[in-house]
């Protein structure tokens, strides 16, 4: 066992503040990973705040996890001493189950364990994330960085990028399809580059009439300001697709209405209370209301690659950790361009 600095919530109303923790020595299949950045996801805040219900004290965030690998068990494949490795919302399951065989570890039957937050099954106690100097993970559950983007930029791939990816590509998004994302934050601008980058035609859903501009930048061949009811009315019945990324309660069945035949709507954004669907909106163009879960370990790598070959990596303000309550703040108020990132070197 080694101890790590870290930063933790010690309940749903206090800052988060520094905290000192437990790490394990890397097993035989483990890798020990110094943490150079970690993105700020918006899942980070809903479970700081125990806003999903689920919270186990003290909690350490963060599960966009981009360092240097400086331990690697004696059966590793992957990774040597030196290399950059980075870890997303998941660092275990049973590995056996049907969707972990399949590819999908994050609807694993026994019970994903993430990143932090989770019950160890293997290793007992609760997993503790990003915010901290270091991790240790089974090689399984790390990947490799393209080599050709920004690191800083690159880690938010690992949840915002994969969060986005996963949807577009099982529901076909590409070309001839057009592609609603509602929510331009950390998910909302990566499903922009990357619908864009898959061929589709892109449109943008926000309330924030200042990031229109920014939209546009980022890929998007039109943008809509989601509260002005006539200009969403115009594209009623004609989305293939729409990613509805937003964090917070809003009216569902606007987007629906927008849908053509056999669209779906597919929402990542997870607001903490209910959302009310009137159903006449799926019995008309038998439309699809779904849902989407990160994405299973070797599509993280194939977007990554993706993103490699594309260029792809997310806009990002680099922050030092002092500053994690402010940049929840402002996350609460939309005003992110559009992921926060976290230089640990700032952790001291
Ligand atoms: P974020 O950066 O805060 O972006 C959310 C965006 O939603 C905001 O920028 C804003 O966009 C819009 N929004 C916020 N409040 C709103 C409101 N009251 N009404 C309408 N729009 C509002 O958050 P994120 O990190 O992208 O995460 C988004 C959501 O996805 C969170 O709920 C998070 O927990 C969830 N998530 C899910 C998964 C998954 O696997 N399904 C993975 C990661 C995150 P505009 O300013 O453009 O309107
Ligand atoms: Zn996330
Ligand atoms: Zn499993």
């Amino acid at each position: 066992m080694f101890e790590a600095k870290a930063y933790a919530a010690r309940d749903a109303k206090s800052p988060l503040s520094p905290f000192t923790i437990s790490r394990r020595d890397p097993g035989d299949d483990e890798v020990r990973i110094k943490i150079l950045y970690c993105g700020v996801c918006h899942s980070d805040l809903h479970i700081a705040r125990n806003e999903w219900g689920q919270t186990t004290y003290p909690c350490v965030p963060g599960h966009e996890i981009a360092g240097r690998v400086t331990q690697a068990g004696k059966a590793v494949k992957k990774f040597k001493e030196g290399d950059i490795a980075a870890v997303g919302p998941m660092c275990d399951s049973c590995r056996q189950c049907g969707p972990c065989r399949d590819g999908l570890e994050q609807f694993c039957e026994n019970g994903t364990t993430f990143t932090y937050g989770s019950k160890d099954k293997r290793h007992g106690g609760i997993t503790y994330g990003g915010y901290s100097e270091s991790i240790v993970v089974s090689e399984a559950f790390a990947v490799r960085m393209p080599q050709n983007l920004d690191l800083a930029g690159a880690a938010p791939l690992l949840c915002a990028g994969i969060t986005t990816y996963s949807p577009l590509r099982f529901h076909a998004v590409g070309r001839g399809k057009k592609a609603g994302v509602a929510g331009l934050g950390g998910l909302g601008h990566m499903g922009v580059k990357l619908a864009k980058a898959l061929g589709a035609r892109v449109v943008v859903f926000t309330t924030s009439p200042g990031k229109t501009q920014d939209a546009l930048r980022l890929g998007a061949d039109e943008v809509v300001l989601s509260t002005n009811e006539d200009a969403m009315k115009k594209h009623t019945n004609s989305f293939n697709f729409i990613l509805d990324t937003v964090s917070a309660p809003h009216d569902i069945n606007a987007y629906l209405q927008l849908l053509r035949l056999d669209g779906a709507l597919v929402h990542v954004g997870l607001p903490p209370e209910p959302m009310g669907v009137d159903v006449g909106n799926l019995i008309f163009n038998r439309r699809k209301f779904t849902g989407s879960l990160i994405g299973g370990m070797a599509q993280t790598q194939e977007m990554l690659n993706f993103c490699g070959e594309h260029g792809i990596a997310s806009d990002i303000e680099i922050i030092s950790i002092s500053k994690i309550n402010e940049a929840y703040g402002r996350m609460l108020k939309g005003d992110v361009k559009y992921r926060f990132v976290i230089d640990m070197a700032s952790l001291k």
